[in-house]
Formats: C-alpha cells, structure tokens, sequence
C-alpha cells in the first residue's frame, strides 16, 4: 500500500518521533543523511530540505553545490533508537535533486531509477533482486575501537547459541524484523565470527534501499552487543571474506521471464541472453560490485568466491549459478559482489548489461559441471573462460574499456567513479605494509 503525507506525519505523532533522518547515498556507497527535527516535518514533505553537496564524495561541483531532497514516502521508517530524551527517529530514503528541481545525475538513486525506466520502456516491470550480504563480528576494544578478536569460533551453520555472535545475530534480525523486513535466512559462516542474515528479494531499487539500512542496523546493534561488524571484502588473510551473491530476475506483469518449465535448467531463452549480457561485460562489473583494493584479495581461489568468468546450475566454483528453483525464484545467482559494492551503481550495471544481452540474442557459453578452478589452463582457454581482473586497478581498466557499463552509470558518475578509484589505487601503491617489511627487510 502507499504511504502519504498523512500517513508519515501521523507516524510521527503515534510514536513520537523527534528527528528526521533523510538519507542519501554517496559514490562509494556510503549512507550519507541530513538530520531534521520534526518542526521541520512539512519542508521535508514538501521537496523543502535543502544541503551543501559539495563535499560528499562523487557529488563534487561547486558550482552546482546546493542540492535538495525529495523523500521516497514508501521507504518511511521508525528507527528503534531513540534521541537521548527517549523520543524516535524516522528515516526516509531521498532522492537528490538540483535547485530547479531535476533529478541530479551524481545521485547513484537517480541513475539507477533512469535505468530501471529504459527496462520497462523494454517491456519488462521489475527487476527483482535479493542479496546475500556477508560481514564479520569483531570484539570492541576497550577504547570503543575495533579489534581483531572474534566473538566465537563457530563455523558454517553451526548451531552456536550462548555466544555474543548468535546473540548479536538474533537481536539484528528481530530489529531488522520490526522495521518491517521479512527475515527469510540467518546463520553462521565459514569464518570465525562471520554471519549472513538474508531478507526476501524485492525491487531494485527497494531492495539497494534496504540493503543500506540493513548496514546501518547490522553496525548499531553490534555495538550494543560491544561488538564491531565489517562488510570489508576480506578482513582476515587465509579465511573466507565476505560476499554479497546478487540474485536476479525479470519479471513482466507478474510473471518471472526468466523461468520456463521446459527450459535446461528452468531457464528461458531471455534468461540465458541476460546471462549472456552479464558474462560478456563481467570485468568492467567487477569494478562496480568489488570496488576496492581489498575486494581482490577475496576474488581467489579456495574461498567460494569466483575467479574466473562462467556459469553453472549447482557448482558453486564459476561468476554464475543457477539456484535449483521454479517460477517467480527462478534467477541467476551473481556471485562476485561483494558488500562493499555501492549496490546502486551494482544494480544499474548488471541491468544495464543484461538487457543489452537480450538486445543482443545471444546464447551463452555451455555451463561448466566440473570445478573451474580444478580445470588446467588450457582446458580453461579451449572453453573461453577468462579470469576476472585481479586487481582494483585492472578492473577500472576494464571499466575504462566498456561503454556499456560507463553509459550504466552516465557520464557525471563515472568520471566520479574512475576519479576516485584512481585515487585509491594511488594511495595503495604508495603504501608500505608489513607484508613487504616482513618480506624485503633482509635484503
Ligand atoms: N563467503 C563466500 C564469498 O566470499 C560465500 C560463501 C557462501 O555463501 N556459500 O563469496
Ligand atoms: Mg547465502
Ligand atoms: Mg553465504
Ligand atoms: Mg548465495
């Protein structure tokens, strides 16, 4: 149902809300918000709540510094934390706009709803996406920082009960619970303190909303739990790191056009050129969904995380699985991501790449049934399986290659995107760490 204006300023009365939280997200992903008291409840109702954009990341312009926020009402919220005098606080996930009223083009929001309209001017409804957004559970030091001590020493799926992890697992999920998410999976993973707790795949755009309050939520309730959670891609050499598996599917009027019941694997023939789309721009992705430094010391082998650019229905090894489901659950299963991704530019680039895969008509490579990885070098290169870069810097070199997935995310975000990636790889290769030390010092 739709919420109205009504709606929200009668929320605000029944469960007295003091403060506003307009959230926005920032080219790097970060949740970024404007905070209101509630006498300022009708300029934010009305597109009235104005900022200084000049220094959030990626929106850089001076000359076009003052933005203004246009709320989403359906994405209105109660937020469990209270003010320091016990009242709430609402949040809504904005829009940015400029001045005079446009959409403004460096809002990753913005760019993905621009996308998502040439889908449906495709012929297609919705894009429905459900993540998988892994993250680590580290003890606060006593100065209120992180450590590097884990909370348990569980393993995947293990049935750990009296620990600070599960309990801390238990308290975001009953907290993401009651502000309306449908929990459908919560458990343990293969790394020391890591955890995944995964809620019902919905809309693009509902879903990259949700995906960021769902942070928000995993970091306060840790820190009530006086632990630390990460969503870096690989906080510990030599243990898994964390992902985040995109699922995806297309649906035409409520109906999923990936799934056709005679189809291999389920599949339909629109399913397979989407996942052709996706294949063939796979390394410029990559820059998107795994978009820093770190994220390329998960993408190895021997950690479920895909290396090399293929497909499979059960194997977990190649870019793509095909989960065993039918009809509306019937998608593909990108397995690259990880939760550092800003997941609307992800969105917008997989759709992006998609759509032209159905444009384009064509079949995808055979699916792999064996382990990619176990696979020589040769075999790899007689089936056309290329390896994902290996680098931060390789992938934006792809990315710098592909005009598809640069046009995904229009001109304004993407040099925003290559600037501060070229910043960051700078900065990194500037760096001195203990590894090199460890590894020269004799020399
Ligand atoms: N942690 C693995 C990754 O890096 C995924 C493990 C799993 O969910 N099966 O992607
Ligand atoms: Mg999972
Ligand atoms: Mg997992
Ligand atoms: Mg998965």
């Amino acid at each position: 149902k739709t919420i109205t204006a009504e709606d929200i300023k009668k929320s605000v009365k029944d469960n007295d809300v003091r403060f506003l939280r307009l959230a926005f997200t920032d080219i790097n992903g970060t949740s970024k918000a404007v905070e209101v008291p509630t006498s300022q409840l009708d300029k934010v109702l009305t597109n009235d709540i104005r900022f200084d954009g000049s220094s959030i990341d990626g929106f850089v312009r001076l000359e076009e510094s003052d933005m203004v926020l246009y709320p989403d009402f359906s994405t209105w919220a109660v937020l469990p934390w209270g003010d320091e005098k016990g009242g709430k606080i609402g949040r809504l996930v904005c829009s940015v706009h400029k001045t005079n009223g446009e959409p403004f083009e460096g809002d990753p929001r913005n760019n993905l709803k621009r996308v998502l309209k040439e889908m449906n001017e495709m012929g297609f409804t919705d894009f429905d996406i459900g993540f998988e957004a892994e993250f680590h559970l580290f003890k606060l030091g006593e100065d209120g920082n992180w450590t590097t001590e884990v909370p348990d020493h569980a393993s995947y799926f293990d049935m750990t009960s009296d620990d600070e992890g599960a309990r801390c697992r238990r308290d975001i999920v009953e907290t993401l619970e009651s502000i309306g998410f449908e929990v459908e999976a919560a458990h343990h993973e293969v790394g020391d303190g890591q955890q995944e707790i995964d809620f019902r795949f919905d809309d693009a755009l509902t879903t990259a909303d949700r995906v960021q309050t769902f942070k928000m939520v995993v970091r306060e309730v840790a820190r009530k739990h006086g632990l630390y959670a990460t969503f870096m891609a690989k906080p510990v050499e030599g243990q898994a790191g964390n992902g985040m598996h995109t699922n995806m599917s297309l649906f035409k009027d409520g109906k999923n056009v990936f799934y056709d019941k005679d189809g291999e694997f389920h599949l339909s023939d629109t399913a397979l050129y989407f996942l052709n789309g996706i294949l063939e721009h796979a390394r410029a992705i990559t820059a998107v969904g795994n978009p820093t430094v770190n994220s390329y010391k998960r993408l190895i082998p021997g950690f479920e995380a895909p290396v090399y650019i293929s497909w499979a229905s059960k194997n977990r090894s190649p870019l793509v699985r095909i989960p065993d489901a039918e009809e509306i659950n019937t998608r593909l299963e990108m397995r690259s991501a990880d939760p550092t991704a800003n997941p609307y530019l992800l969105l917008a680039a997989c759709l992006s790449a998609g759509l032209n895969g159905i444009k384009e008509a064509k079949k995808p490579m055979a699916p792999i049934t064996s382990n990619v990885f176990e696979m020589s070098e040769e075999e790899r290169a007689e089936r056309g399986i290329k390896p994902l870069p290996s680098t931060l810097h390789n992938a934006v070199k792809a990315f710098k290659a592909d005009p598809l997935i640069q046009a995904a995310l229009g001109e304004h975000l993407t040099q925003s995107f290559i600037d501060s990636k070229n910043l960051e790889w700078s900065k990194y290769n500037q760096s001195v760490s203990d590894w090199e030390r460890d590894r020269y010092m004799g020399y």
